[in-house]
C-alpha cells in the first residue's frame, strides 16, 4: 500500500523520466535484488544490503503497478497465492 506522498513522488518521477527509463530502472533494481539475495545466502554481504536492494525493487514494482494499473497485478497475485496455498504441505497447515 502506497501513501499519498509516495503516489505524488511516483507521479513526478514518471513525468520526469517516463516509462522507458523507469522500466529499465525497474529491470536493474530487480537484478540487484536478485544478486543481493544470492550474495547474502553465500555469506558475501549482510542483511542490510538485502533490505536496501529489496526496497529498491519494491519501490520500482510499486511504480510499475501505478503505471500499468493495479488490477492486473492483483489478479495474478491472487492466482499465484491460490496456487501456493494448494501445495499439499502448505494446504495441510491451513486446515
Ligand atoms: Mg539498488
Amino acid at each position: 500500500m502506497t501513501t499519498k506522498f509516495e503516489e505524488m513522488v511516483f507521479k513526478a518521477a514518471m513525468e520526469l523520466w517516463g516509462i522507458d527509463k523507469q522500466g529499465l530502472v525497474c529491470a536493474e533494481e530487480l537484478s540487484e535484488a536478485s544478486a543481493s539475495m544470492s550474495r547474502y545466502l553465500n555469506n558475501k554481504c549482510d542483511i542490510e544490503q538485502v533490505y536496501e536492494e529489496l526496497s529498491d525493487a519494491q519501490i520500482m514494482i510499486d511504480q510499475m503497478k501505478r503505471y500499468f494499473g493495479n488490477e492486473g497485478f492483483e489478479r495474478w497475485r491472487k492466482r499465484k497465492m491460490d496456487r501456493l496455498a494448494q501445495v499439499p504441505e502448505i494446504s495441510a497447515k491451513l486446515r
